[in-house]
């Protein structure tokens, strides 16, 4: 209970029939003063004679005391009391005896001699007990949100989401910025992934697409000249969910003209240290590292790598030169790798070797091989005598190990190497207890491939979005070369990309987008569109780029995840008010639902 409200608001105007003060805010100061207060049923004791209630409402608890010698009336509705009713109490607010105070209320040096209790709505047991951090099942507290969002620590949750959604508000105005909303029933923005579509009443067979980003709106409001513009919107997006993806989330979305890459990258820095001194008090570590894409990848086999330990990936390949061991000698002969993780004064057993081999595993690791280094020249390793002896100790020196370290090695294709022990370095860190808890590292990742093969969809795609610039020099080599498609030249080529990445979770994206309608329309003909698709889908974007359009850019940071981690939840949905499960299906309304057929009559919609 210490620290809430979180930032000690006020309660403003209240209606002083029900209440005088709230709940929360009485201290020994206010000693002797007659009060009414009005809120619910956290608690309630019996000691005979005497009932103990706690009262609570948004701004906190306070405990009332019934004394049946005092105020026969108001002990007497108390016993009739359960816990979650809805009260009124009239008293008079007095220090505790020395000795009972409670240093875990903020309000624990007073208590509210009753002398009125009015009843204002009886409850019906709750299926959740508010007064108990929660602990059930999510598909449980969900049914019953609206309950468990009475639990101190969730309202807490909200009331700091709102605080930082209020911070960034007044941090943009600070600067120059214009909220401007744009539609939620619009046209479909490629954002990689399916739309939530709504059918047309009016236009049987035509359906809106509700916004994956306001991304084109956003470059819009670029081309009319608004020049800074931000939103705090909602975004949908139906694809297949897994933890920290909801279907449909709040992103913070930027977006400002004549400007680089370094402006927007400042802009987002200087809001976040703010914000996270606000709302934490803790600082953050500046300046926040910048890796390219592939130095990320190389380094850390992610490109949203978590700072909070190190444990780098390093290139062994060189000890296994001339080995024999005929696993490793295919792979660097057809142009494989082998690199390696040092995990130092820890020797993993069979049985966690196999799990760590899992984590590998979702990376496209086949295998781990490892070797635990014992005293002098002796060793451990599943390689056994595939390995020599000179060998083991060229990755001893590499990995700079000692005595007593093992070293964890995948090999293959550069790619799935990376990535394999990209999955491991977390598993690592976190079955060794090494992220260093309490902090905020962040750091940018830019340079991103513009594009990659899609394998389900077989054919290139973007990696951010159609929008976003490719690195000019790059652009020209791929011109001058004629339009090579599945070229190096094109899968080789950068764009002006970069995603903030806090605690290893990708927070945010953007990008310096494309101001010439020409290439915008070339980048459509690589993704694949025929001019009729262009035209249809987005002939009145490329056709907008003609009219004017100044070098923007801009960055969409998640809302959710930035309220997930300045508050230590879980997960995102946990930082929703009524969030959805990971079947995209709300427990509480149970939709979607199904809908009459006059509905679908009306909409022109006969169902399958
Ligand atoms: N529209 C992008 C997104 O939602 C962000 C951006 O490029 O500004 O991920």
């Amino acid at each position: 209970m210490t620290g809430f409200p979180p930032f000690g608001e006020k309660p403003g105007p209240i209606n002083r029939n029900y209440r005088t003060h709230v709940c929360g805010e009485l201290r020994a100061d206010h000693a002797g003063e007659k009060v009414r207060l009005s809120g619910w049923v956290h608690h309630r004791r019996d000691m005979g004679g005497v009932i103990f209630l706690v009262l609570r409402d948004r701004w906190g608890i306070v405990q009332v005391t019934c004394d049946q010698s005092i105020s026969p009336d108001a002990y007497e509705a108390a016993s009739e009391i359960k816990n979650e009713w809805v009260i009124a109490v009239r008293g008079t607010v007095a220090r505790r005896p020395a000795g009972l105070e409670n240093p875990d209320m903020l309000t624990g040096e007073v208590e509210i001699k009753a002398s009125k209790i009015t009843i204002l709505t009886r409850a019906e047991t709750p299926p959740l007990v508010i007064e108990q951090e929660g602990a059930e099942e999510a598909s449980f507290r969900w049914k019953y949100r609206y309950l468990e969002m009475r639990r101190p620590e969730v309202q807490r949750r909200f009331i700091v989401r709102d605080r930082i959604i209020n911070f960034i508000r007044d941090f943009h105005h600070a600067r120059g910025f214009v909220e401007i909303e744009t539609p939620i029933l619009g046209k479909s923005t490629p954002e990689g992934a399916r739309d939530y579509l709504v059918p047309s009443r009016i236009d049987h067979g035509n359906f809106y697409a509700l916004p994956q980003s306001p991304q084109m709106y956003k470059q819009l409001c670029m081309i009319a000249g608004y020049d800074k513009y931000f939103q705090i919107p909602k975004c949908f997006r139906d694809e297949d969910l897994r933890a920290n993806r909801a279907p449909e989330f709040t992103q913070l979305d930027v977006e400002m003209s004549f400007v680089e890459e370094e402006d927007i990258i400042s802009h987002t820095e200087e809001m976040l240290i703010g914000l996270i001194k606000e709302i934490t008090g803790k600082p953050v570590e500046t300046p926040f590292p910048r890796y390219t894409y592939w130095e990320a990848m190389e380094r850390y086999g992610s490109d949203k790598p978590d700072l909070r330990f190190d444990l780098p990936i390093i290139d062994i390949s060189e000890a296994f030169k001339k080995t024999e061991f005929k696993i490793f000698r295919g792979i660097l002969d057809s142009g494989g790798t082998i690199r390696a993780i040092h995990l130092a004064g820890a020797q993993p057993s069979r049985k966690e070797i196999d799990d760590f081999q899992k984590e590998a595993g979702k990376g496209g690791a086949k295998g781990l091989a490892w070797i635990a280094y014992e005293e002098g020249e002796k060793i451990r390793s599943a390689m056994g005598k595939h390995m020599s002896e000179d060998e083991a100790q060229k990755v001893k020196q590499i990995m700079k190990a000692d005595d007593g370290d093992a070293v964890l090695i995948v090999a293959g294709k550069k790619r799935i190497v990376l990535e394999s022990l990209g999955y491991l370095r977390n598993a690592l860190a976190k079955f060794y207890d090494l992220v260093e808890p309490g902090v905020f590292k962040i750091c940018w990742v830019t340079d991103f491939p513009m594009f990659e093969y899609s394998e389900t969809e077989g054919k290139v795609v973007s990696q951010h979005h159609p929008f976003t610039q490719p690195n000019a020099e790059q652009w020209q080599e791929w011109i001058d070369a004629g339009k090579p498609m599945d070229s190096d030249l094109l899968y080789g080529m950068l764009s002006r990309a970069y995603d903030i990445v806090l605690n290893g979770d990708e927070i945010g994206g953007g990008s310096i987008r494309i101001h010439d309608p020409g290439q915008q329309a070339e980048i459509f003909r690589i993704l694949g569109l025929s001019e009729e698709q262009i035209k249809s889908m987005f002939g009145f974007f490329v056709d907008a780029l003609k009219y004017g359009t100044p070098p923007h850019g801009g960055i969409a940071p998640g809302i959710d995840r930035i309220v997930m981690h300045l508050t230590g939840a879980e997960n995102i949905a946990e930082c929703m008010a009524f969030p959805k499960t990971l079947k995209a299906t709300d427990l509480m309304t149970g939709a979607p639902s199904e809908v009459s057929d006059a509905q679908l009559k009306e909409l022109g919609i006969k169902l399958r």
